[in-house]
């Protein structure tokens, strides 16, 4: 019989200090929460008995695959924002008035998405014009992803790289689907993960930037890809898997699966709540299977992939 209140996994008594934080990083990480308990084992289980040939992998980047708070306590830059260590101060310009016009829209409470959607493929239009007919330029892209790094104003969750090696091991798709910048993700793996290059099993999808051979921006690839249709109509035909597990940050994220030609039997959908805890619980809750909560780490999703690995 399903349990009434969500199941916090083993040691719960850890995860008091961090449910009760809003805003900060934790030092001791809170249980993950699960739910509804047995749609979760049902899941869970199906996953595992389907084994890695089944299995494909979907998730968002920032603050998912990055952490949500470094370790000295800063915010992570998102994909967005390392980029902008590459704009010439005419190009920032632009983007703050922008930004200005727009984000209120973007937050209008009395707005439908549907009213807003026009607005925001409008804002990342503008925003990207800019920056091609501004001259923007591939290598300084490359020095602003390096700088960032080592700076250490982004890192990746603690266990993605392992988890990547081990989902790659077994030939597992893995989509690394977010509406910033493709090639700023792809330089943020080859310089954090060096020794986890990306496999032919591994697709990042985003945004993504022409560049001609002396290295100038030419043009944003079509689909435009943004906070409204990030789900599976933009992203190119793959290999499909009957199960899916699906892992983001935003509520935004669980419709990523959605829309695919043949719609997989299983998403088993893992929630990272960073911030603000107290105050989204509930809708984390309602929207995935299992909520990790205060910038946790990757290892309740490292169990189950290894779950359904040793199951094969
Ligand atoms: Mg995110």
């Amino acid at each position: 019989m399903e349990a009434t209140a969500p199941l916090v996994v083993a040691a719960a008594a850890a995860g008091v200090a961090a449910a009760a934080c809003c805003c900060q990083p934790t030092l001791r990480p809170a249980a993950p929460r699960i739910p509804r308990p047995a749609e979760f084992r049902r899941k869970r289980e199906a996953l595992v008995r389907g084994g890695a040939r089944n299995l494909a992998v979907i998730s968002d980047f920032d603050r998912t695959i990055t952490r949500c708070f470094t370790a000295a306590g800063e915010r992570c830059q998102s994909c967005y924002n390392v980029a902008d260590g590459a704009l010439t101060p005419e190009m920032a310009a632009y983007k703050q008035e922008v930004f200005e016009h727009y984000f209120p829209i973007e937050k209008d409470p009395n707005l439908t998405v549907d009213e807003k959607r026009p607005f925001m493929l409008e804002w990342y239009r503008k925003s990207n014009e800019s920056l091609v007919s501004g001259g923007f330029r591939r290598d300084s892209l490359r020095s602003a992803v390096s700088e960032a790094v080592a700076q250490r104003r982004l890192e990746l969750r603690e266990g993605f790289g392992a988890l990547l090696a081990s989902l790659q091991a077994h030939r597992t798709p893995v989509l690394i689907f977010s509406a910033g910048i493709s090639n700023v993700i792809s330089e943020i793996f080859a310089q954090l993960l060096p020794s986890v290059p990306l496999a032919p099993s591994t697709q990042v999808v985003g945004n993504t930037m022409t560049f001609s051979d002396d290295g100038v921006l030419t043009r944003f690839e079509d689909p435009l890809i943004h906070m409204f249709n990030k789900n599976q109509s933009v992203v190119p035909a793959g290999s499909q898997r009957r199960h899916v597990l699906l892992l983001g940050d935003g509520l935004g994220d669980v419709t990523m699966a959605d829309e695919a030609a043949t719609e997989p039997e299983i998403i088993l959908k893992i929630g990272f709540l960073n911030e603000n805890v107290e105050g989204l619980l509930p809708q984390y809750e309602a929207a995935f299977d299992m909520v990790i909560v205060g910038d946790g780490s990757f290892s309740p999703v490292a169990d189950i992939v290894q779950a359904v690995i040793n199951s094969d």
